[in-house]
């Protein structure tokens, strides 16, 4: 599959916002948003912002697939299969991005980044319910039970992070037990779950048209 392997920092200032798409350094004050609050491009910091209404549905849905780190032509899939669902499409098209492999293995604690998640997937380190998942985009059910293989916790930058993690962090749908490396999916994730302020409903408008 493709992938976006440009500068990631210049996502949030086409974005206008935060994305926290590399973890702790997001959070301090090497972070380049925080430097130039403006679009990236030689006219970035005399850019007006002045969107039609298209331009901010469009923006909006540019986010959303930044955030959860998906191309478009996955993005429409998940959209078509929100549609398809019984229930709001919008929310239901958010539950979907969060039941990804990779955004659960963040949210555990097992990697610092929803990037750093797709490989660590991808590597062969995730076990879901006792078998080696090696797919970023696997969907989790209720009461999948996720942990990392038993030779990758020595794994330095997997063990740094998961021993950072402070787990009244964690969404309530997901638990984590630190002593047996073990997450689990407590329930389908819901609109409430998703902290990130993304506007379900001006992606699904622009998809409408
Ligand atoms: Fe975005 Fe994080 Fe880079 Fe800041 S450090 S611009 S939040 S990816």
């Amino acid at each position: 599959m493709a992938k976006y392997t440009g500068p990631v920092c210049r996502l949030c200032r086409r974005e206008g916002e935060k994305l926290f798409l590399k973890g702790e350094r997001c959070l301090t004050d090497k972070c380049a948003f925080e430097k130039r609050k403006y679009p990236p491009g030689i006219h970035g910091p005399t850019a007006r912002r002045k969107l039609s209404i298209y331009g901010i549905q469009l923006r909006e849905k540019q986010k959303a697939k930044r955030i959860y780190g998906i191309l478009e032509s996955q993005f429409k899939r998940y959209f078509d299969m929100a549609r398809k669902m019984s229930g709001n499409t919008g929310e239901n098209l958010l539950s979907l991005l969060e039941r990804r492999l990779d955004n659960v293995i963040y949210h555990l604690g097992f990697a610092a980044s929803r990037k750093a998640a797709r490989q660590l997937v991808a590597h062969g380190h995730v076990i879901v319910n006792g078998k080696k998942v090696d797919i970023p985009s696997y969907l989790v059910s209720e009461g999948d039970v996720i942990s990392i293989r038993e030779k990758s916790r020595e794994n330095v930058f997997i063990k740094e992070n998961f021993e950072k993690k402070n787990v009244d962090d964690l969404p309530s749908w997901l638990s984590v037990n630190k002593e047996t490396w073990e997450g689990k999916v407590l329930r389908i994730p819901v609109r409430e779950d998703v902290s990130h302020p993304i506007k379900e409903s001006l992606i699904i408008e622009l998809y409408s048209k």
